[in-house]
């Protein structure tokens, strides 16, 4: 593109009061990328910053008691996330509700208890022995927005590059995008979850399952989504497990 096209883009964003762009690079896979495969050039709107030795410990310390951001003011508990340290499986939800705010612990709602059974139960089915606490889990935003609210850009931008420290010391073979927030967030792509789900696409050289977030299965409406989010979930874990 050139500059001047360019120039009269980010004008017309900027008219619209858009002020934070982020670049799109991720590829969408059909299939997980093969272990040879480049790392991505530019895969996710999280920030690249990564100190060297760094492990959870380190990065909860360094988060301690966080006032970056607005969300701050509101929260109970910070929810940092809970698991294995070394899974090859990490589940990125979108933003701690009521019971994980009064518990300091990711997904322990009903959205949670129903993708611990998501979890358990597809593994089970498929022959492949694993529970909650072999996967790690945890959230693009650590603390519970107002009223559940989605999170605002820049708070994802400055919470994200915890989660990004998180995801680069945990290493996992797969992650998998609960829920359109997370798909964004760690891809870069802007479509909607319905699009995306059931599809492979990256957080750097990590392949990334998207399928719906818990809490959207939990509506009486959206009942047949469920056996998506089965599929999505057989193919993510025989991925990383067979
Ligand atoms: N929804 C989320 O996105 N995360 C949680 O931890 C709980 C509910």
């Amino acid at each position: 593109m050139d500059a001047d096209l360019l120039r009269q883009y980010l004008e017309f964003y900027q008219d619209l009061g858009i002020r934070t762009l982020y670049r799109l690079a991720a590829v969408e896979k059909t299939e997980p990328p093969p272990a040879a495969l480049a790392p991505a050039s530019q895969a996710s709107a999280l920030p690249p910053l990564s100190p060297a030795n760094d492990s959870l410990l380190k990065i909860l310390e360094d988060i301690g008691d966080c006032r970056r951001c607005r969300l701050h003011a509101g929260r109970g508990k910070l929810v940092f996330g809970v698991g294995d340290e070394h899974a090859p499986l990490v589940f990125v939800g979108e933003g701690p509700g009521a019971d994980e705010d009064a518990q300091g612990i990711p997904f322990v709602g009903r959205a949670g208890q129903l993708l611990t059974q998501m979890i358990e139960n597809t593994a089970k089915k498929e022959g492949i022995p694993l529970v909650r606490e072999q996967v790690y889990i945890c959230n693009v935003v650590k603390c519970r927005p107002p009223e559940n609210r989605t999170p605002e850009a820049d708070e994802m931008e400055i919470c994200g590059q915890f989660l990004a420290r998180q995801l680069s010391t945990i290493h996992p073979k797969a992650i998998c995008a609960l829920g359109g927030t997370a798909a964004r967030a760690l891809t870069g792509h802007k479509e909607g979850v319905t699009k995306m789900r059931g599809k492979w696409f990256q957080w750097r050289e990590v392949p990334v399952m998207v399928t719906y977030h818990p809490s959207y299965l939990l509506r009486q409406y959206n009942q047949a989504s469920k056996r998506e989010a089965w599929e999505d979930l057989k193919k993510l874990l025989h991925f990383v497990y067979d």
